[in-house]
């Protein structure tokens, strides 16, 4: 049994999968996503609140002007009655008929108030909203800056890992990387085994005696292929 750099390689290799894989599901970057999908939903009631706000603004000035017209016609026949230009048998009828105006401006003006308290209530709502989503930004700042920085931290290491793995290769027999490099996609983390002086490692089954006789006549250190599982073999 001895060390061999293809066993440093395939180590090397594994560390630089687990490397991607931790740079690929930071849990920062699922933080931030659900950040940015928070922001998103107070954007949008935002839009929403806006477009309330102005329909409800629409609706108030509507009752006001509309309040005002009646207003204005009960004035000019206030003016009339006093006037003292209409008969005695107009006098009661004109007064009927300024109590209705009244009581349709008064109606006009109650529901253009309903409006207003409608519209505070929808401008206090977004400003709520507003400030949430203020909040919201200021924390999707700090985890864009997080997860920077533990990209960074990461890419690093696999720096490090790559440059290791990269020095290793080149103390390799060529045949013996490209026999590593062509099982490894199917072997992964244990493309390369020790033989343990029995049985090659990766392998369930017993080795066979004719197979074992290779491996123990084998010079140390001689890169073998396991004839059960395929592997290679270090012996
Ligand atoms: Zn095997």
């Amino acid at each position: 049994m001895t060390d061999h750099r293809l066993l440093d390689i395939q180590r090397l290799d594994t560390e630089a999968e687990q490397l991607r894989h931790r740079h690929a599901t930071l849990p920062e970057r699922d933080a931030l996503a659900e950040a940015q999908a928070e922001r998103s939903r107070l954007e949008a009631l935002i839009a929403g609140l806006a477009a309330s706000r102005l329909d409800v603004a629409t609706r108030q000035k509507r009752f006001e002007d509309e309040a005002q017209i009646f207003a204005t016609k009960a004035d000019e026949d206030d003016k009339r009655l006093y006037s003292g230009e209409v008969g005695m048998k107009d006098l009661q009828p004109l007064q009927d008929e300024i109590a209705g105006l009244r009581d349709r401006q008064a109606e006009l003006e109650d529901r253009a108030l309903e409006a207003m308290e409608e519209a505070e209530s929808l401008a206090g709502e977004q400003a709520a909203t507003e400030a949430a989503l203020h909040d919201i930004e200021d924390r999707i700042t700090a985890l864009e800056a997080e997860l920077a920085a533990s990209e960074t931290e990461v890419d690093g290491l696999l720096a490090d890992v790559v440059a290791a793995r990269d020095e290793a290769r080149a103390e390799v027999d060529g045949a013996d990387l490209a026999e590593y490099d062509r099982l490894r996609p199917g072997l992964g983390s244990s493309t390369v085994v020790r033989f343990d002086g029995g049985n090659c490692v990766g392998c369930p089954s017993t080795m066979p005696a004719v197979e074992l006789d290779r491996m123990k006549h084998a010079e140390s250190g001689a890169v073998l292929n396991c004839s059960e599982c395929g592997r290679i073999v270090i012996t």
